[in-house]
């Protein structure tokens, strides 16, 4: 969501900060702004909108070696240069991710001691608070340790204090922020890449912890404020992994990168045969029950992994929205397993719901792209998938990696539950080697696709169906529709349409149509000539084992059949490619939609 990002060393922490932010940029934002130390005193600019208005507020040629900048995706207030960060309140300066769930309560508190707020942010109270401790206690460590105690809700915070302008804070509970060690030099930032061009070692601020940095060393305390003694850890992938590489767009660079992904994913799993498999997933058997948790995408990749497992390995599969999931009754125990899936790891409302799965016994399981991340380390066991760094906000490569993983999951508890062979496995693990040429070769059509987009980019209604897996990919392909072209446009069951929907669809309204399946291919088939009947604008996307010739679709869009358990890898590249042609077609802010945050940091 929002991005944090400190400095103290021997740069000008104006380039840096800056530069961090910019790398930062991708998670979403409303503005931005930027607090360092001239000449003994803070120096606050912040500016509405994108960076570049902040930046060309600033002086470039001031030297200053302190800073903190934070880019705000609004919460509490509206996106406008007073409720922007850095917040100052007596002789503390912050910059904060999260929400402080009890401020109105604090702030009541506050007033009655005396203090006035500029702000609607819930950031101001917090930054009140430190003050008010701090102007009892006169110790930083102090104020951060009682702050801990008094505020509720989710915050990273990056913190200066006037008396100590040679010393750079941090304190954090549920929102990501790391530090990272240069020489004679310290950065905070909301993740690494942030800081890649500078150093590779970080350490990973855990939950309740908070951190005095000066140049030359960083020391983390606990609750009790002990010092404790933290991991650094190296960051394998280089900045470079974060560029364009020549494609217009982060977006199609990463659909580009599927193949490539895949490969990276799967090939741990697959590499010696079923003897991979086996040995590096866990028997998940001994469990009665599986619920798979997660948000957006990450909820359709999970409700194809719920059809694998019941199919292939005869397991019932609850799939639950985590933000829901908070606040419904559960039905857990040590017999449950509990999968979250998250691309970030650090999706606030998946990292709530795999602690309360956790609170009530349940043995959870992450599939999670980032390493080191919060939810990777809060589960029992973590598959990472390896997407590489994602930076379009909306997801494509690191999808199809979970919904790979799923698919080996399903294989593994196949295995092991009997309900498959081990040939069988053998020949679909064969399949799963040929993947990345078949991505590659659905990639290649793009241009079929940008020819459907320029046909339909100017609807304003578009509709997805499909059935059983093919209807999880409708929401998928609707879901990417929205989030970067703006149009209005429903993910539904293809059975489901004449149960209302239908009524929606005229003469020419766009309906993709997705079959994939041969068992229900048939079923499909009737949907779709319902909505053909009424007028609709059919784009048929069929496997080639499935292929007609016929006249109930006006364009059709072919893909390698593959087994059903990797099927979904092949099938969801059109519908990213289709989605990112029409955005394109209709000058939208592909990497960045309006509204929209990349790591999902709050509730
Ligand atoms: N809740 C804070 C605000 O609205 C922080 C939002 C953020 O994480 O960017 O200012």
């Amino acid at each position: 969501m929002c991005g944090i990002i400190g400095y103290l060393g021997n740069k000008n922490c104006l380039n840096v900060i800056i530069d961090g932010l910019e790398r930062l940029e991708y998670r979403g934002y409303d503005s931005a702004g930027i607090a360092y130390n001239k000449d003994g005193k803070v120096e606050i600019i912040k500016e509405k909108g994108k960076i570049a208005n902040l930046k060309s507020k600033l002086d470039f040629k001031i030297e200053s070696n302190l800073g903190i900048g934070h880019t705000r995706w609004a919460t509490h207030g509206q996106p406008n240069n007073i409720n922007s960060h850095p917040h100052k309140v007596g002789k503390i300066t912050i910059v904060h991710n999260g929400i402080i769930e009890n401020y109105v309560e604090l702030k009541k508190e506050l007033e009655e001691l005396g203090y006035k707020f500029k702000s609607d942010t819930d950031t101001e109270v917090a930054c009140a608070l430190l003050d008010h401790i701090y102007s009892e206690t006169n110790s930083m460590e102090q104020t951060m340790a009682i702050f801990k105690d008094k505020a509720k809700g989710a915050y990273a915070l990056g913190i200066l204090c006037d008396d100590h302008m040679h010393h750079l804070y941090a304190v954090k509970k549920d929102s990501p922020l790391i530090i990272a060690i240069g020489d004679k030099e310290k950065y905070i930032a909301s993740d690494v890449p942030a800081i890649l061009k500078y150093t590779n070692k970080y350490i990973i601020l855990d939950d309740g912890e908070f951190a005095k940095l000066n140049p030359e060393k960083v020391i983390v305390y606990d609750n009790n404020i002990e010092i404790i003694k933290k991991e650094i850890h190296t960051f394998e992938g280089n900045a470079s992994s974060m560029d364009k590489n020549g494609y217009e767009h982060y977006m199609l660079k990463e659909i580009n990168e599927e193949a490539e992904v895949i490969k990276a994913t799967t090939l741990p799993y697959i590499e010696d045969g079923i003897d991979s498999l086996i040995k590096n997933i866990p028997n998940l058997t001994r469990f009665n029950k599986i619920e798979i948790i997660a948000c957006g995408s990450a909820m359709h990749a999970g409700l194809i992994g719920k059809t694998l497992i019941e199919e292939y390995a005869n397991i019932p599969v609850n799939v639950e929205l985590a933000s829901e999931y908070r606040y419904k009754k559960l039905f857990l125990d040590k017999k449950s397993l509990v999968i979250v899936i998250s691309q970030s790891g650090e999706t606030a409302d998946t990292l709530a719901a795999l602690k309360i799965a956790k609170a009530h016994g349940a043995y959870t399981l992450g599939i999670i792209n980032v390493v080191g991340s919060s939810i990777a380390r809060y589960s029992d066991h973590v598959l990472y998938t390896k997407a590489g760094s994602e930076i379009a906000v909306a997801t494509t490569k690191a999808y199809s990696t979970q919904v790979a993983m799923l698919g080996l999951i399903a294989l593994n508890l196949a295995y092991h539950n009997k309900t498959m062979t081990k040939d069988e496995i053998n020949e679909v693990i064969s399949e799963i080697r040929k993947l990345p040429t078949n991505i590659q070769s659905v990639l290649n059509e793009q241009l079929e696709y940008r020819k459907i987009a320029k046909k339909l980019y100017k609807h304003n209604d578009i509709f997805f169906i499909g059935r059983n897996v093919d209807y999880a990919l409708a929401m998928e392909g609707s879901l990417k529709l929205k989030e970067i072209s703006y149009i209005n446009s429903q993910g539904y069951a293809a059975g489901e349409l004449k149960h209302g929907t239908i009524s929606l669809i005229d003469k020419g309204t766009p309906v993709f149509a997705i079959v994939t399946e041969k068992a229900i291919a048939d079923k499909t088939i009737s949907n779709i000539k319902e909505c053909k009947a009424r007028g609709a604008d059919i784009t048929f996307i069929v496997s080639e084992d499935l292929d007609v010739k016929d006249d109930f679709y006006n364009q059709k869009i072919v893909i390698p059949t593959n087994h059903k358990t990797i099927q979904s890898v092949l099938t969801v590249i059109p519908l990213q490619l289709i989605a990112y042609e029409i955005a394109k077609l209709r000058k939208c802010d592909i990497d960045k939609p309006k509204n929209l945050a990349k790591s999902v940091t709050v509730e």
